[in-house]
């Protein structure tokens, strides 16, 4: 049986099934250190070079909690809302994996640092109050490397190498409580509010969130039950997924699935699922296990930690504005409608047109510039456009000599160009190329006359009238400016010197 077999449209199963949601989503935080030791934690380095006893989990060594990664998860507590625990421990997470060297993890069970909050979430228009269960620190594992199979799976690999450079980075771990009520939105709410938090997470500077990096990944939970039902359906846990497009693929496909098993008169297995990026499928994975399979236990080699109610108001009072608040806020302020600002925000460009008009551009030019001309770089490139080697003020400053008149919108664009390129500042390349749009009234006069006197056909048929006919000398004059001149002013010369 394939899997187009075992699928009921979307537009059936929602009709006769609502979907709940609930996301957990790990995020590694930016410290410079790990969890409970000094190792580094830059990404990309060659394997195994950041790492040491206690992250190897060598005889003898001993943890020390890391007091930014506790400053950083209150901050993301209080961010969503949450209650911050004045008093609460690691726990011990028992199993075996090969990227995880103690053979446990330090994670928190039963007494999570962060508690009880919520995030809004604006889906097309309406506020979906997310509720967030907890948030919880614990440190990440190494990362296992599957070598010689066609999938990158351990399944038809001929060997496997672990890379422990990984292993001990602080990892927070949001958990949403279920969402049920957003109906067929289910898979676009989902989505949005890994884009929210990652959003807010990032104005937080407490994580890069890079999804492609593996610095944010979701584990999405879907489960279905028909329509009026007392209790909520089982729910299905798919693993690791990791792009934004894929949160939404998965709930969607779930959903699907899942209607086609309960429409046969099936059961939905609670279990965790595979994620395939190809095929926007979901495969099973294991029968999910319970928490007492891991027998937790509080850490015994950590102090309990208990943050200061002052410290916990300093953090709370050093908050930066929410995304939310400030797109609101910035939408106003430079004028535009909510389907511009969710353009500028879906392209990454907020933050980079913000800082554009801080240095001196004008809201409409420096999203003009963003989405337009530098968008089509970066995407050319294959680039995120905050990847551009072009800063926001560089963007300010071409964007002022084009409003001064120095450049035109073709020279702005080789400016541009040159500035990718490393040829320097703006200005540094204007002088450089001798860029400037010529704007002494008598070197144009003179490039107009000689136009004039090169197309005496031309010019007689724009004396009687036919002035259409003086593109051809706007042209000639263009050329040979080498476009540096100001077309409209060089047409008007044109039609005064031949009337
Ligand atoms: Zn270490």
């Amino acid at each position: 049986m394939t899997v187009s077999d075992t699928l009921v449209s979307f537009a059936a199963a929602i009709e006769r099934y609502e979907p709940v949601i609930g996301l957990e989503t790990h995020v590694e935080l930016g410290t410079r250190t790990k969890m409970f030791c000094g190792c580094t934690t830059t990404f990309g380095a060659e394997p195994n070079t950041q790492v040491c006893p206690v992250c190897l989990g060598l005889p003898g060594s001993l943890p020390v909690v890391n007091r930014a990664a506790i400053e950083y998860t209150i901050r993301i507590g209080l961010a969503l809302n949450c209650t911050i625990a004045e008093w609460c421990r690691f726990a011990r997470k028992n199993y075996f994996y090969p990227d995880m060297p103690k053979n446990f993890q330090i994670s928190q069970y039963d007494e999570p640092l962060c508690t009880d909050g919520w995030l809004d979430v604006d889906v097309d228009g309406k506020t979906v109050k997310v509720g967030i269960e907890r948030v919880h620190l614990e440190e990440d594992t190494g990362k296992s490397l599957h070598v010689g199979g066609a999938t990158g799976r351990i399944h038809g690999a001929e060997y496997s190498l672990v890379d422990y450079n990984r292993a001990g980075i602080p990892l927070v771990e949001i958990v949403t409580k279920p969402v049920p009520g957003t109906g067929a939105g289910a898979p676009v709410a989902a989505r949005l509010y890994v884009t929210e938090l990652r959003d807010l997470l990032r104005s937080l500077h407490v994580s890069d969130v890079r999804m492609e990096e593996g610095s944010l990944r979701c584990d999405v939970n879907t489960s279905l039950a028909p329509r009026g039902a007392a209790q909520w359906g089982t729910r299905t846990e798919t693993k690791n997924v990791n792009s934004l497009r894929s949160v939404e693929r998965a709930v969607l496909f779930e959903i699907q699935r899942q209607a086609a098993v309960l429409d046969a008169g099936g059961r939905v297995i609670q279990e965790t699922r595979h994620f395939h990026e190809d095929t926007g499928t979901t495969t099973s994975g294991r029968s999910k296990e319970e928490a007492q399979d891991y027998r937790y236990f509080p850490e015994p080699d950590l102090v309990p930690v208990a943050p200061p109610a002052e410290w916990v108001e300093q953090i709370r009072a050093a908050l930066p504005e929410p995304p939310a608040a400030r797109r609101a806020r910035l939408r106003a302020e430079w004028d535009l409608s909510e389907t511009d600002m969710t353009a500028l925000s879906n392209a990454g460009a907020l933050d980079l047109v913000a800082e554009t008009v801080a240095a001196g551009a004008s809201p409409a030019d420096a999203r003009k510039w963003w989405l337009g001309e530098l968008a089509r770089r970066a995407n050319e490139a294959g680039a995120e456009l905050t990847a551009l080697a072009i800063s926001p003020a560089q963007v300010a400053r071409v964007s002022e000599l084009v409003a001064a008149g120095t450049l035109n919108d073709k020279l702005a664009r080789q400016v541009i160009d040159a500035v990718l390129a490393g040829e320097g500042d703006p200005d540094e390349v204007v002088r450089a190329r001798g860029l400037a749009v010529v704007s002494d009234e008598s070197a144009l006069t003179r490039a107009v006359d000689e136009a004039i006197a090169a197309n005496p056909e031309v010019a007689a048929k724009v004396r009687d009238g036919k002035v259409a006919a003086a593109g051809v000398l706007v042209g000639a004059v263009m050329k040979a400016t080498r476009g540096q001149a100001d077309a409209a002013r060089v047409r008007e010369l044109i039609l005064q010197r031949l009337s």
